[in-house]
């Protein structure tokens, strides 16, 4: 069924917008403009005044915040997902001179509109498909959504690797392993380590742990961010989603890629050499630095971000991470190592736990162990093969997430 709704020719002229040239304006498309990333993006252009055009917002189905997000950040189109949001975003937009629509097409048009950097910032799955029509359209792409990587790795590389396309990491971690390379390939690396807060659970012990409550689990020591990231992080998950991440974005072995947990979260990612050097990547924990990087890429934007004060701070903590107390960690690590289909499995059931935890319906302590019976299952039956196109990955993904859904009901 055909769900884009799309509206009559827009009144242009209404908003005077600036015409990108050569050397002028960078056009954006914001995919996830309402969420965390998308609020930190529309703050580092609001920083850069003359220097971005926006031709296109999406949104998941808060019509109203899509329509605050469009109006403040002047865009050309606004796009919400889910069709019930249409009306609103419409009415709400009237005379504003932004075009509008609703639904999945809709949503990939707007991905695909001509533009010099698409933003991908939607969470989750959701954002496999518009960042991949980005890509194979030739879009460079600043990817904040790890998701797409993690369920479908392989077709995104390859099809990267064929058209030319650029991925430019937004993830904190590897935007900040990203600048330690400096250009260079992997060839001289030895090693790449991500570092990890540690969340908010770092110090409890593994009893506390499996029964701590939303609320706690939602409150992330040093990052403020969407929900399904926050809990990824509690539970570390977000940390072994970050290494097949690292895995795809760099081309490097997973034996090659560590964890070292950080509570401050000033290191962000770390490079090894071959000659014994050690590079560091350090910014205060504020996603509009990653962000500002990406959007300006290759120069630099003014940010307006508090400096790092390294003496204020006073000192600088590492620890290994503890697999025991955090098996989320252990499990994409495995999946990782295991590589096909796995990655895509675990993506898929933790996306489907996670919003289990946050709805109540199950403990804490049940992510990871939901999320390992899940690739478990999918080993034994041969569905974790390996992904041959996006819409192979989203298959994978399908039977995954249907059998973890239904292993919640049982
Ligand atoms: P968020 O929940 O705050 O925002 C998610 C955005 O996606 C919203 O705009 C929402 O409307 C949109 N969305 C949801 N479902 C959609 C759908 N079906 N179709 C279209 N849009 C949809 O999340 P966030 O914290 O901004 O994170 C976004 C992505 O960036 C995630 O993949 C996350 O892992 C990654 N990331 C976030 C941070 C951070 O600091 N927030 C840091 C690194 C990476
Ligand atoms: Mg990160």
């Amino acid at each position: 069924m055909d769900q884009t709704i799309r509206t009559n020719a827009p009144a242009r002229e209404a908003t005077p917008h600036i015409e990108p040239g050569p050397g002028g304006p960078r056009r954006l498309v914001i995919l996830g403009a309402t969420g965390s990333i998308g609020q930190s993006t529309a703050e580092v252009i609001e920083a850069s005044p003359g220097a971005f055009t926006v031709e296109a917002v999406v949104g998941g189905r808060d019509a109203k915040a899509l329509a605050r997000m469009a109006i403040r950040i002047r865009a050309r189109r606004a796009v919400v997902a889910d069709p019930a949001g249409y009306r609103e975003l419409t009415a709400l937009l009237a005379g504003h001179g932004i075009e509008t629509g609703a639904g999945p097409d809709a949503v990939v048009e707007a991905a695909t509109v001509p533009s010099d950097l698409v933003v991908a910032a939607i969470v989750g799955t959701a954002g496999v498909l518009p960042t991949y029509a980005a890509l194979e359209a030739g879009r460079t792409i600043a990817l904040a959504n790890k998701e797409s990587l993690v369920c479908a790795g392989y077709p995104f590389m390859e099809t990267a690797g064929r058209l030319g396309g650029r991925l430019l990491p937004m993830d904190s971690e590897h935007n900040a392993i990203f600048q330690c390379l400096g250009g260079r390939d992997c060839s001289s690396i030895e090693r790449m380590v991500l570092t990890a807060s540690g969340g908010p659970f770092r110090t409890w012990g593994a009893n506390r742990i499996s029964a701590a409550s939303r609320e706690e689990a939602l409150a992330h020591p040093n990052w403020s961010m969407g929900a399904k990231v926050t809990i990824d992080s509690a539970s570390l998950m977000n940390k072994g989603l970050e290494l097949i991440e690292a895995h795809h974005i760099f081309d490097i072995a997973p034996s090659r890629l560590d964890v070292l947990v950080h509570p401050q979260s000033i290191v962000h990612g770390l490079v090894y050499f071959q000659d014994g050097a050690v590079t560091a990547g350090l910014a205060p924990p504020d996603m509009r630095i990653p962000i500002a990087h990406c959007l300006g890429y290759p120069d630099r934007l003014a940010t307006g971000v508090p400096r790092l004060d390294l003496a204020r701070i006073g000192a600088l903590t590492f620890e290994e991470p503890d697999m025991e107390r955090f098996p989320a960690l252990r499990i994409a690590r495995a999946a990782l190592d295991q590589g096909g289909g796995l990655p895509t499995v675990l993506n898929a059931a933790n996306e489907v736990v996670v919003e289990a935890f946050l709805a109540g319906r199950i403990p804490f302590g049940d992510i990871p162990r939901r999320v390992g019976a899940a690739c478990d299952a999918a080993i034994a039956d041969g569905t974790a093969r390996k992904p041959a196109s996006v819409v192979d990955a989203l298959g994978v993904d399908h039977i995954a997430r249907e059998r973890t859904r239904a292993s919640l009901a049982s």
